[in-house]
């Protein structure tokens, strides 16, 4: 006879009950349940206490021939890793669902300076409290960078987090490093960005350090006419909490989603979206580019006065100017025009995951 089971899943310090179980539905069936209850893959949830003749059950197992008592806890391990790369996972404390839209020019000018938005930076300076993991060095811009799509592709799933680490991050970290303080901005919880940047590396590098994180608290809404209510990144927060050290002349932030920065357009650079990384981490160059443009702006007094939208065109214009430049000098050398084309360096990568 079919008998009712209630079972109780632990997993990652909670408890979730699995209940409307029949001993008759088989360990398959049960860990769908899970997965819909916490987002662990299937093919990724280890039940640790259910054993049949002493292994792992298999999925067609009936729970039945478990002999479970109602009410039976069984521990499930899908490691913070595979929590944090699970496509259907996303952290519980996230204050709305961002859709995938984004802003158009013009739209972004008319709210940077509006009072009612000045005022909600400022009471973010007051009550956000920083924990400065390394403080500002004198003498250098900051880099503030987003992580989901800018740093990491979060929506796909691999077995190790540096799997979906955009090529060339820590390359990268390491040359902005030399003339920039960096900061790590997501719109995501604390514990999730410590986690994350835990996975890839990033927190404990010898290379390069980063000066401190922000999560989604830091963040606030705007009204805007096309899409309503939003979420963004005023980068005020952080000038009004260093400022001796960080201002709009020498702040420059990436992030793949540009009304993240509708309150400083100036300052931010949209970056191409890493997403699908495994089919896209042996083509994407895109940080190895950018921390070239970083290194040919760093000695600007005004990164505000650039328009990061050219990023490109500026790197290509430097390069074109700096191979006149090495032709003038050979050319009164050794009176005989060098003839030599250099290769190419890296023509934009737009092949690959320009896809928004
Ligand atoms: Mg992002």
């Amino acid at each position: 006879m079919e008998k009712e089971l209630k079972l109780i899943v632990k997993w990652n310090g909670k408890e979730y009950e699995v209940d409307a179980l029949s001993d008759n539905d088989s360990i398959g069936t049960l860990k769908d349940i899970i997965f819909k209850k916490t987002g662990v893959r299937p093919e990724r949830q280890k039940l640790l206490n259910l054993k049949f003749k002493g292994k792992l059950p298999e999925n067609d197992c009936l729970l039945a021939s478990l002999n479970l008592k109602s009410g039976f806890k069984v521990m499930m391990m899908g490691s913070l890793e595979e929590a944090i790369l699970d496509a259907n996972t996303v952290p519980t404390d996230l204050p709305e669902v961002i859709d995938d839209f984004d802003i158009e020019d013009g739209e972004e000018v008319a709210i940077e300076h509006k009072d009612i938005y000045l005022a909600k930076v400022d009471r973010r300076i007051k009550e956000y409290t920083i924990k400065v993991l390394n403080p500002p060095r004198p003498g250098k811009k900051l880099l503030v960078l987003d992580i989901d799509y800018t740093l990491f592709d979060h929506r796909s799933v691999a077995e190790k987090g540096y799997e979906l680490m955009r090529p060339y991050l820590h390359e990268f970290l390491t040359a902005a490093y030399k003339d920039y303080d960096i900061v790590i901005w997501s719109a995501t919880s604390m514990k999730w960005i410590e986690e994350k940047m835990k996975l890839l590396g990033v927190s404990a590098h010898s290379d390069y350090k980063i000066a401190f994180y922000l999560d989604y608290l830091a963040m606030i809404s705007v009204h805007t006419p096309k899409y309503g209510v939003i979420q963004v990144k005023p980068l005020g927060v952080i000038w009004g909490k260093f400022p001796d050290e960080y201002n709009s002349k020498n702040t420059i932030m990436f992030d793949d989603i540009r009304r993240n920065f509708l309150m400083n357009p100036q300052n931010g650079l949209k970056i191409r979206p890493f997403k699908q990384a495994h089919l896209n981490r042996g083509t994407d160059r895109e940080l190895l580019r950018l921390s070239r443009y970083l290194e040919a702006i760093s000695s600007l007094d005004d990164l505000s006065q650039l328009n990061h939208r050219h990023w490109e065109k500026y790197l290509s214009n430097r390069r074109k100017e700096m191979k006149r430049q090495r032709r003038r000098e050979n050319n009164s050398g050794n009176g005989r025009g060098s003839k030599e084309e250099e290769p190419e360096e890296e023509s934009s990568s737009r092949d690959s995951n320009n896809s928004t």
